[in-house]
């Protein structure tokens, strides 16, 4: 008394011994769809065999490459933001000991640019003005 399943690729009705169930997607494969001999389905069967069909060897090989490609890109980040930390210790009085003359160059336009601002507003932009310098900094690090 063996039920009949139908195969979920082909579609056909089979015994239900002549099938393979995948243990990820739970489908039902007849053996012969999925390149199983008759044996391998009985030690499949038997030794209670975790069987994963090819569709779902697919699937998960690509989310394997999908995980290493992420394990990459955070060492990536990582190191890019390693670097950047690095050279935001640098502070403008040392900056000229670089050769990134735009960068010199830039922050001192920026900083009269500011001291102009100062004359007219009578504020207090020190921290405005670190924090364009940082901004300015980081900039040029991402792209040099
Ligand atoms: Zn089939
Ligand atoms: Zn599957």
């Amino acid at each position: 008394m063996s039920s009949e399943i139908k195969c979920f690729c082909c579609k056909v009705v089979c015994d239900a011994t002549k099938v393979v169930n995948c243990s990820i997607c739970e489908n039902s494969f007849k053996h012969t769809c999925v390149g199983l001999t008759f044996n391998d389905l009985t030690r499949v069967a038997k030794n209670g065999v975790a069987y994963t069909c090819p569709n779902c060897l697919v699937v998960s090989a690509e989310i394997n490459e999908l995980r290493s490609v992420i394990v990459e890109l955070k060492k990536e980040v990582t190191e890019l933001k390693e670097s950047l930390s690095t050279r935001n210790t640098v502070t403008p009085s040392n900056i000229e000991g670089m050769s990134l003359n735009n960068i010199v160059n830039e922050v001192y336009e920026r900083q009269k640019r500011q001291r102009n601002l100062l004359l007219f507003n009578a504020q207090n932009p020190k921290r405005e003005m670190l924090r364009n310098e940082l901004n300015l900094i980081i900039k040029w690090s991402v792209i040099s």
